[in-house]
């Protein structure tokens, strides 16, 4: 027998290979519910993976025995009865703990990413302890996977193209004008999904954030292609000037909306970065769009998992920073209303309204408020695994504690992310009707990002002053007459909304 977790759905997860899983082998899927009752999930994201684990044992012709138990032991116990048990590496390590506590399941290598966690160790230890660099990392996995690359050489000469990706938006337009994203129709499936998660909730066995709408993200195998090739021939060749910016309007401008489908394992990443190089191959895309997407999934989305194995468990616990304020109750509550600071409000909406906003939007509008009001990471880590549809531990971890909230001291990026509202006034349309002005720091209309960067950079200047990166508005900061006025203000506004 073999065991599916909800995150293993898609084809590449039964092809032979090590460890695999045969062609008569019966497979194993077991919803548990005390996942849910863990923790309070966004309502679209427990909809998402309920609705694509039914779907994927509903495939006609399949092997699937189906268990809801309320864990999984539990679950395992009553259709395995002690036979063989084989799964593929899971994605966390609580569920690795679990699979190899028990004796009757043989655990076998991860599928669904580029690299084997092997190569990425014999990789990492080449550089003899020396800082690990994603560009690096993400140079190797092409050559190693001849992607975008002409023989020996990156395609057209050149590896990075990132300084063609950076645009702000365009002036005056409230879209981009590209084709609009593939969205779902719902099904029988997803109206059980429904009826059931509104029982829990009556119940009281669990209880949810975020609004329920109609499922926007792909459920199935068949949803995941279509989304992939809509992106493909509509949008990715505009994906890489805008890749940076923020339309109130347009939350998806030219994203691909894939994150959901690759981590539930409903796409291999393989056949993504292969589709979009053929577009640019036949010349139906840009090599900066192209590479920009590659980069995005050959580079980022594979090195934040393997970071995720490399730094270990006690990585979740980084806390470089000493950060330990709660996260306030509206935050939680995803309660956009209550916040006057246009660009968080519209985002934070985003969040409650679909479970989804681009990277941008999560670094440098959601994560930067965090990482300025002083909230304990691993509280941060955890709202954003609960909130977005994508949300995993393993790609978590590294996006929240190391990259955004710069726990881990700058293990993995070399400076905090963070800014003052001069930079989401240029790479968005989101300051124009804020009732905050990005230019002020102090009084009636001190934008609370740029007061809360400078009170940050003030908090951590020890730290700080020591890093290349940051070392020059730290020195700046020292010149700033009204400092001492900013960090009282910004110390008066506690945890409200701004
Ligand atoms: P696109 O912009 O179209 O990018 C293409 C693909 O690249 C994505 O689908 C995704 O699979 C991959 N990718 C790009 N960057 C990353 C990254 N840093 N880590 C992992 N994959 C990446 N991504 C998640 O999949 N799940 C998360 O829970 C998640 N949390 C994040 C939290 C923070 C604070 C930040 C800064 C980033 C996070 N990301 C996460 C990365 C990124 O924001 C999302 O993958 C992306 O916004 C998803 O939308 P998309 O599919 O349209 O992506």
């Amino acid at each position: 027998m073999h065991w599916l977790f909800g995150d293993q759905l898609g084809p590449h997860f039964l092809t032979p290979g090590e460890e695999g899983p045969g062609p008569e082998t019966p497979l194993l899927m077991i919803e548990a519910r005390s996942v849910f009752r863990r923790r309070r999930f966004h309502r679209a994201k427990a909809h998402l993976v309920l609705s694509a684990m039914r779907h994927r044992a509903a495939e006609p012709g399949d092997r699937v025995t189906y268990v809801r138990a309320d864990t999984y032991r539990q679950g395992l116990a009553r259709t395995a009865r002690g036979r063989p048990v084989g799964v593929h590496h899971p994605t966390s390590h609580a569920a690795l703990r679990l699979v190899r506590a028990l004796p009757q399941v043989t655990v076998g290598p991860a599928r669904g990413f580029l690299v084997p966690m092997t190569g990425f160790a014999a990789w990492a230890e080449g550089h003899g302890g020396k800082r690990l660099r994603q560009e690096d990392f993400y140079r190797w996995v092409r050559r190693g996977h001849g992607l975008l690359m002409d023989g020996e050489q990156p395609a057209a000469g050149r590896w990075n193209l990132d300084h063609d990706n950076r645009e702000p938006p365009p002036r005056e337009a409230a879209s981009l004008q590209v084709g609009r994203p593939y969205r779902p129709r719902e099904d029988d499936i997803d109206e059980e999904v429904r009826h059931d998660l509104d029982r829990c909730e009556r119940d009281g066995d669990v209880s949810f954030v975020g609004r329920d709408g109609p499922r926007l993200f792909p459920a199935t195998r068949t949803e995941g292609l279509r989304a992939l090739r809509r992106f493909v021939e509509h949008r990715l060749a505009t994906f890489g000037p805008y890749e940076d910016a923020m339309l109130a309007a347009d939350p998806v401008m030219s994203h691909s909306l894939l994150s959901s489908s690759l981590n539930l394992g409903l796409l291999d990443p393989v056949e993504c970065v292969e589709r979009a190089e053929r577009a640019w191959r036949e010349g139906r895309a840009p090599l900066n769009s192209v590479e920009g997407f590659v980069r995005q999934i050959a580079g980022w989305r594979e090195y934040v998992w393997q970071l995720y194995w490399y730094f270990g468990e006690g990585y979740r616990r980084s806390n470089a920073l000493g950060h330990t304020a709660p996260l306030p109750d509206w935050w939680n509550r995803l309660d956009a209303d209550a916040v006057r600071a246009n660009c968080l409000r519209t985002v934070l909406a985003q969040v409650r309204d679909t479970g989804w906003t681009h990277h941008i939007p999560r670094l440098m509008v959601l994560g930067s408020h965090a990482l300025q009001r002083g909230w304990d990471p691993a509280a941060v880590t955890d709202w954003f695994h609960r909130c977005f549809v994508d949300g995993y531990d393993w790609v978590m971890l590294p996006n929240v504690v190391g990259m955004s909230q710069y726990a881990d001291g700058g293990r993995m990026t070399t400076k905090p992310y963070t800014s003052a509202g001069a930079y989401v006034n240029r790479m968005s349309d989101l300051c124009g009707p804020c009732g905050y002005r990005p230019g002020d720091r102090t009084c009636e209309h001190a934008c609370p990002y740029t007061a809360g960067y400078w009170a940050f950079l003030d908090r951590h200047r020890e730290l700080l002053a020591g890093n290349q990166r940051v070392a020059r508005p730290v020195r700046q900061s020292d010149r700033l007459a009204d400092l001492p006025d900013v960090c009282a203000q910004e110390h008066a506004r506690g945890d409200a909304p701004p």
